[in-house]
């Protein structure tokens, strides 16, 4: 079997086979409860079929909070960075350990084809290990030194020093529908390795992979230090008090709501979000499409709008072209996107599945009508599919790629005002300068990461110091990494995950600096030898 092809064996059996419908467990207060009410089902997005069903409530959440703010704060913290980093080496190995059985299940409750199921679930690996690692590095420290020491008296004696201490409270995770895998993982790496204990809570549809996840990762970890609600969040966040974290990964409006969450108001509960982004990615004049950089651009615009079907908060959807090469860019998109099968992904050469759920499809469905109103047809139409692969016509939340185009990006309301969460991009004319590129970047109100491809440094350099306010990250190819590059649409560990504005002004990952949403800065103020031993020099 090549690495490409899903095994049916692999997809658990009481996935709805067999009559036997299972009931997802959550995982609170140091045991697995189902939880009581009606429920919610999860499906398969490409056939429709019921493969788990959640209960809607019924669980005592203040006792998990206590639960995590006793046992799970407490083991922790009697833990070395190094210490907890081993834990989150165990944890990856764990994902490894049952990655077969995890990707099945991303095929089956996610829509995904095995290429996107690996995305997930190796990601969440990957983020794991590289904290991990970093673990190793921060070694025995209790403290995080933040620079260097500062002479804050008249002598030496006296001096100051910034530094990092975990927080003492726990971290409730809310994760969107798309990555259930990584969301879980790159989070939980973060709040772990800083020491506070986490309450994970993913989206109910595609719940399935994080829910296996805990499975694997709940005996590895110490009790109390990562728990799972599965189903609604209900009253999950009155419980916050002072201290508490709240990571939230999801659309703008659900942002809006935790915003003015009575109980992070009323505690200064710190809020991290990442939301809504319309990422752009721009040609410059000097790049040919025959050449490596070109090539890469066409190759980075296909795989963001049809990898996951599209549903990435990284995926790029304003793509910005000068004038006098619409056409041309226009006919490579036409040309790749027309190779790929949409249908199925359990079936062989599927190379895009359905979206996530039916509301999901009908949003994009919405976008589609708003953007043609005011666009013009490249390719896609409106997105209808009519035979997906393996599936009756009509069964599934099937929605092929869509390209539009417009000579006026800047005014083109729709292009910018709404997010479409699936296989859609836009194409705008320019004149080709950096600086209108990067008016073009900022019309998206915010974003987490835009791309631009070029080998003019010059252009570059302009274009970097115009758009970076408006980007959390800024992707440049060019002929010099295109053979390595990962493409925009990949959140690395190492680099910074988020965005300004409308993307929701959050930051996770980055390195060392994914901890600090978890940590406490204090300035250390005092006789500067007890400064140094408390930041182990
Ligand atoms: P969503 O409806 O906002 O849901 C996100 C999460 O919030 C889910 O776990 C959801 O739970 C939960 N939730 C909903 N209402 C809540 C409330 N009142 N209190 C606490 N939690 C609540 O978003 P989605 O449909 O999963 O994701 C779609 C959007 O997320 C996309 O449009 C995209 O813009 C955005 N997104 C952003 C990023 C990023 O990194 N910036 C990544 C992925 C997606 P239930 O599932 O149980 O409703």
């Amino acid at each position: 079997m090549s690495d490409d092809t899903i095994n049916p064996a692999t997809i658990p059996e009481d996935c709805g086979k067999n009559g036997a419908m299972q009931l997802l467990a959550s995982y609170l207060s140091g045991a697995w409860s189902a939880g009581s009410g009606p429920t919610t089902a999860l499906v398969n997005p490409a056939t429709e079929a019921v493969l788990a069903e959640v209960a809607t409530g019924g669980h005592d959440l203040p006792a998990a909070f206590r639960h995590a703010r006793t046992a799970g704060a407490g083991e922790l913290g009697q833990l070395s960075f190094a210490q907890r980093g081993a834990l989150l080496a165990a944890l990856a190995k764990a994902i490894h350990g049952a990655r077969e059985e995890l990707i099945a299940l991303a095929v089956a409750n996610g829509g995904n084809t095995r290429s996107d199921a690996k995305f997930d679930v190796d990601g969440g690996a990957m983020a794991l290990s590289h904290y991990a690692e970093l673990g190793g590095k921060l070694g025995a420290a209790r403290l995080v030194a933040d620079g260097d020491a500062i002479q804050v008296g008249r002598t030496a004696r006296m001096g100051g020093q910034h530094a990092w201490v975990r927080r003492a409270g726990v971290a409730v995770h809310i994760n969107a529908f798309n990555f259930p895998g990584w969301g879980l993982c790159e989070k939980l790496a973060c709040a772990l390795l800083a020491g506070m204990p986490v309450i994970a809570k993913p989206a109910t549809a595609t719940a399935l992979v994080a829910h296996r996840m805990v499975e694997l990762f709940a005996p590895l970890l110490p009790p109390g230090a990562l728990q799972l609600l599965v189903g609604p969040a209900g009253a999950l966040l009155d419980s916050l008090g002072p201290g508490d974290v709240v990571a939230f990964t999801g659309g703008s409006a659900t942002a809006r709501v935790l915003r003015t969450h009575p109980a992070i108001v009323a505690h200064g509960v710190r809020l991290n979000l990442e939301a809504d982004s319309l990422n752009a990615a721009v040609l410059a004049p000097d790049v040919s499409l025959t050449d490596e950089t070109g090539a890469l651009f066409v190759f980075d615009v296909v795989r963001d709008m049809t990898q996951k079907t599209g549903q990435k908060c990284t995926a790029i959807r304003r793509v910005l072209v000068p004038t006098d090469r619409m056409a041309e860019v226009g006919d490579a998109l036409r040309d790749r996107l027309d190779r790929i099968a949409v249908g199925d992904p359990a079936h062989d050469g599927v190379g895009m599945g359905p979206l996530a759920t039916a509301p999901q499809r009908d949003d994009v469905r919405a976008g589609i009508a708003r953007l043609a109103a005011e666009t013009d047809a490249i390719h896609g139409g409106t997105g209808e599919v009519a035979a997906p692969v393996g599936v009756p016509a009509g069964t599934g939340y099937f929605v092929g790629p869509v390209v539009r185009a417009t000579q006026s990006p800047m005014t083109c309301a729709a292009l910018h005002d709404h997010e479409i969460f699936g296989p859609v991009t836009t194409l705008g004319a320019y004149s080709g300068d950096p600086v209108d590129a990067a008016a073009f970047v900022a019309r998206g109100d915010g974003c987490l990461v835009s791309s631009a491809y070029s080998d003019d440094r010059d252009w570059i350099v302009k274009f970097v110091t115009s758009a970076a306010p408006w980007s959390g990250r800024l992707y440049l190819g060019s002929s010099k990494m295109a053979s390595q590059s990962p493409g925009p649409g990949t959140a690395l560990p190492s680099l910074l995950h988020g965005g300004p504005g409308r993307a929701g002004g959050g930051e996770e990952l980055g390195g060392e600096r994914g901890l600090h949403l978890y940590m406490q800065r204090c300035a250390l103020e005092g006789d500067a030898s007890v400064l140094k031993l408390l930041i182990g020099e």
